[in-house]
């Protein structure tokens, strides 16, 4: 029998956070906002209206074709897209079709262990369109979002599997976000995704046709669609009835199917044209010079370097660099307190954990990265244990977001280094041990341990645990 695989391309909307709108000055905000208000006669589409393009749309796509390694074309142009849609009162959409702003870009992502290059064929800009919502009997419409900039990002078909595009598209979220060009929130519909699904027998590399699902938007249902969509396409395959041309079909979240809409349009089918009404975009070096200063480490690189640089395991770098506060936080904590290894274990498996109890985010911690990192130097000096550190100061500096310098002098909690007051401690544990006293002397030197564990005990934790060792071997043994 043939053995298939799966060719996926995927095509990522993202709408960008600027203030205002692609062409106009309405306000680009509209989240719970009354349908209809953020709307004027440009992005209404009326007769002689004039659209300007918004100058920081603009640079947020060029910085963005900068973090996906895209070329940045110097010319680049507007182009009406022609069709009609309730949505789209212009009858066009402002986009672009052969001279887009970024060009031939990729990106790496990890697999496992692995790390898959997934190249990018473009970056363009366009405006979005409005929302309808369908009720029965009837369908409202909302121009809020009319005019809204978007970037799309359209990939090779690179992508082999439903899991891969996964993380191929939160590896664009990411970037998104931390060049700061789009929340890219899934659930307010501020990314999208549609995704090219062909098969073919494996060890071929001829692209058979392809179906493209429309609007998928959350990454459960982009991985269900193309695994549903890719399983349809193998048994249409082995009834030999293999998809004949390329075709446009919708997902449906009730059924978690694919429903066909229509062949695929192609670019003639909209008839683009250069828009006359905006002038083409002329990209100075220098411009780009600003953008690709604004650029900040990005997740891939920060990923390798928290390996590399700070001993963290593949899931804790890739964990750490999912949000860009939060790396943030780590690096600080990891250069601060000179350890990385207890900033990891800290922030990791204690702060964090402590900030989603009780609904924090990680920008308004209560316990700095700088204060954080005084308490690891504290049991790094030996002044505190870790497991003081833990169980007294940690949470007193979460309530009281005090340095904690100070709450271990308040609470008297430093460590007992002072050796004549640990000589009698120890003393007096030896006094009541004789069986592991005998032990230690006829050999068990490891029974030691017992003992040190025990006056750590009678402290209250407060012994320094090296220099009780010290002292009791110096007791016992010489
Ligand atoms: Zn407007
Ligand atoms: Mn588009």
């Amino acid at each position: 029998m043939t053995q298939f695989e799966t060719v996926i391309g995927l095509e990522i909307h993202a709408e960008l956070s600027t203030k205002t709108k692609l062409f106009c000055s309405c306000d680009n905000d509209s989240f719970n906002k009354e349908p209809n208000i953020n709307v004027c006669p440009i992005c209404m589409g009326f007769p002689g209206m004039l659209p300007v393009t918004n100058a920081d749309a603009l640079q947020k796509a060029i910085t963005t074709s900068l973090a996906i390694s895209c070329n940045i074309s110097q010319k680049s142009k507007f182009d009406r897209k022609n069709y009609f849609y309730p949505d789209l009162p212009s009858g066009y959409q402002i986009s672009q079709y052969d001279e887009p702003i970024g060009l031939e870009g990729f990106i790496e992502i990890t697999i496992g262990d692995k790390i898959k290059k997934i190249k990018i064929i473009r970056l363009h800009l366009e405006n979005d369109a409005g929302k309808l919502s369908h009720t029965s009997g009837s369908t409202l419409l909302d121009f809020n979002r009319a005019g809204t900039p978007l970037v799309e990002i359209v990939s090779y078909p690179d992508i082999s599997n439903a899991e891969e595009a996964k993380i191929y598209a939160e590896n664009i979220q990411k970037i998104l976000r931390y060049c700061g060009s789009s929340d890219a929130d899934m659930e307010k519909g501020m990314m999208r995704f549609d995704a090219s699904v062909s098969i073919r027998p494996v060890g071929e590399s001829k692209l058979y046709p392809r179906a493209e699902i429309k609007n998928l938007n959350s990454f459960r249902s982009l991985e269900t669609a193309i695994n549903y969509e890719s399983q349809r396409q193998i048994d249409l395959w082995e009834n030999g009835e293999p998809l004949k041309g390329d075709m446009t079909v919708g997902w449906d979240e009730e059924s978690n199917t694919t429903k066909i809409l229509r062949d695929k349009e192609s670019a003639a089918d909209y008839r683009y044209f250069p828009e006359p009404d905006l002038p083409p975009l002329s990209i100075s070096e220098q411009l780009i010079d600003e953008c690709r200063k604004t650029l900040p480490e990005l997740p891939m690189a920060r990923q390798k370097k928290f390996i590399e640089k700070y001993g963290l395991n593949m899931s804790e770098a890739i964990f750490y660099t999912e949000d860009k506060t939060i790396a943030d936080y780590f690096e600080d904590l990891a250069v601060k307190s000179g350890n990385p290894s207890l900033a990891n274990s800290f922030l990791g498996s204690i702060l964090i954990k402590k900030l989603y109890d009780a609904k924090i985010e990680i920008q308004k911690s209560p316990i700095s990265s700088e204060n954080l990192a005084e308490l690891i130097k504290l049991i790094d000096s030996g002044m505190i244990s870790n497991n003081i550190a833990k169980t007294e100061v940690l949470d007193e500096m979460f309530i009281s977001g005090k340095n904690p310098n100070n709450i271990v002098k308040e609470k008297s909690l430093s460590q007992i280094s002072d050796i004549s007051e640990l000589e009698d401690l120890c003393k007096k544990i030896i006094s009541e041990n004789n069986k592991i006293v005998d032990d230690i002397k006829g050999g068990q030197s490891k029974a030691i341990g017992a003992l040190v564990g025990a006056v750590i005990k009678a402290s209250k934790g407060k012994a320094n645990p090296k220099i009780v060792n010290d002292i009791l071997n110096k007791l016992l043994l010489e």
